[in-house]
This record gives structure tokens, sequence and C-alpha cells, in this order.
């Protein structure tokens, strides 16, 4: 059995990542972090939401923390849970680049596995393998993601993460434009305009649409409930111990997603 400690446990995610621990015969949730509902049971379990990561940690001797809380809280996490023995799997997003280089150095300097994925639902991640694949057929790409109100960051760790890769195989010539209100060309991530839509009743979504003369072709994947990551998180945590180092993105740890 891998022991788990979900931190940011009374948070949509992290609701979501301990139902599903406690649903996998492979795994046991010995521990649940959160700054807020402390004291609450949960999902109908007896393990109580504690509001220190340290006392959880020292008390269970968990083999994996799954981290879905706030960008500023990561880094502090990793260290507290490394010290301790652990391997981490990240879905916080919101990561900028000097937050990515701490967790490397953190894997580095304690020998523990450390996984970061902007995306776990497995549809989204074989779609930016697809988008990274195909993108040098085409002139232009543009990405619209759209997610839930309450998403902290923009754009998503996803579209910057698809911008990324598509923009190995592409490099779109500049148009002649003017952008009469700021913003309406989008963020350029890479040089690929990227479009953030916020609004309630969406959960996470993103298309992505490539041009070519006489033709555009759309990719697109839609997470319709949190549930949708789970696989992916659950993967994640029964690949870590093996997957040494720190690692960026769930297509490495995904049978065949080379494409
Ligand atoms: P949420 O606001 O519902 O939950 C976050 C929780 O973290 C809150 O309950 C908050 O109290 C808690 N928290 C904050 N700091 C903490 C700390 N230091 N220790 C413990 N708990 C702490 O947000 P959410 O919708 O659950 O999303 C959480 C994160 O996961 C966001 O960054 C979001 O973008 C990301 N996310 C990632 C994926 C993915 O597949 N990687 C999918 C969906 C959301």
């Amino acid at each position: 059995m891998i022991k788990v400690v979900a931190s940011g446990a009374a948070g949509k995610m992290g609701m979501a990542v301990c139902r599903a621990v406690l649903e996998d015969d492979d795994l046991e949730l010995v521990g649940a972090v959160d700054k807020v509902n402390t004291g609450e049971n949960v999902s109908g379990s007896s393990i109580k939401i504690d509001d220190s990561l340290e006392r959880v940690m020292d008390e269970t001797h968990a083999d994996v923390l799954v981290d879905f809380t706030i960008a500023d809280s990561v880094i502090e996490n990793a260290e507290i849970a490394t010290k301790r023995g652990a391997h981490i799997v990240i879905g916080t997003t919101g990561l900028a680049s000097d937050k990515l280089d701490a967790l490397k150095g953190i894997s580095e300097s304690s020998q523990k596995n450390i996984l970061y994925a902007p995306n776990f639902a497995i549809g989204a991640v074989l779609l930016m393998k697809v988008c990274e694949s195909i993108a040098g057929y085409f002139d232009r790409a543009e990405i619209i993601e759209k997610h839930h109100d309450q998403k902290a960051d923009a754009p998503s760790g996803t579209s910057i993460m698809t911008a990324n890769l598509i923009s190995k195989n592409l490099t779109p010539q500049p148009l002649q434009e003017i952008e009469k209100f700021k913003g309406a060309r989008g963020a350029k991530v890479d040089d690929i305009p990227v479009h953030s839509v916020r609004l309630p009743g969406l959960v996470a979504h993103q298309e992505v649409i490539f041009g070519l003369q006489g033709q555009t072709l759309t990719i697109r994947h839609d997470s319709i409930d949190r549930v949708s990551f789970m696989p992916g998180v659950v993967m994640a945590v029964k690949a870590i111990g093996k997957k040494t180092g720190f690692t960026m993105g769930l297509d490495k740890i995904m049978p065949g997603a080379g494409i």
C-alpha cells in the first residue's frame, strides 16, 4: 500500500483526490491538510483535516504528498514533505519558472522524486502531444482556454505548456494589426496567442485552432467534472516512487504517450 497525504484537502481538487485515494485498493489515505475546514472528516472516512503539514507528515510517515493548493504554498510544502522522506505529486498551477527551478533543487538535494503536471486529465495530455506533433504543418495557431471563475491564474498552466510545445515546431510570422483594446489578441506565450475565458458553469476546457491557407483544424478537450483528473493523479502517485528526480508533465509516465 502506498501511504498518501493530500494537501489542499478541503479544496475542489483536494476533495476529489481524497475520494480517489480512498477508492483505490493500492493506496491508503493517511492524512489530509488544509488551512480551512480543519477538524472535519474527509469523504466519510476517519481522516480529519489538519492545518499542519509538518505534524501530519511526522505522524503518518507518508510515502507521497499530493499537492493541490496555491502557488505560494507549493515550495514550502515540498520542503516539509521531502525532508520527511516523501515523494511529491503536484497539480497546483501558476508556478513560474523560479518555482519550477526551486522544485528541481529540492528534488536533487533531498533525493526525493517530484512530479509536476499542469493537467492530469489524460485527454488534455494527449491533446498537447497531438498539437506538438502536427504544429509544423500549419502557419499559425491560437489557443482558447476556458475555466470556472474561481481559477486564480491566467493563462492556465495547460495552455502555457501547450504553447511551449507548439512553438517547438511552429513560429508564426508577426501580423500587421492594431489592438484597439489591450488584450484583444490574447496573451502571447512563445508568440502563440492564448485567450482565457472565466465563467461560472465551466470546469476546464481548451481548444487549439491551427490555420493554414483555406483551412483550419480545431482540437478540443473538455473536463466536465474534476473526476477527469483522478486517473492521472492516481497513475502519478503509483509511479512517482520509481520516477527519479524532477519530472514535468504526466506524459512522461503515460505508457505510449510519445505519439
Ligand atoms: P481550491 O481553491 O478549491 O482549493 C485550494 C485549497 O488549498 C483550499 O482549500 C485552500 O485552503 C488550500 N490551501 C492553500 N494553501 C494551503 C497550504 N499551505 N496548505 C494546505 N492547504 C492550503 O482550488 P482547486 O480548484 O482545488 O485548485 C487547486 C489548484 O489545482 C489550483 O492551482 C488549480 O489551478 C489546480 N488544478 C490543477 C489541475 C491539474 O490537472 N493539474 C486541475 C484542476 C485544478
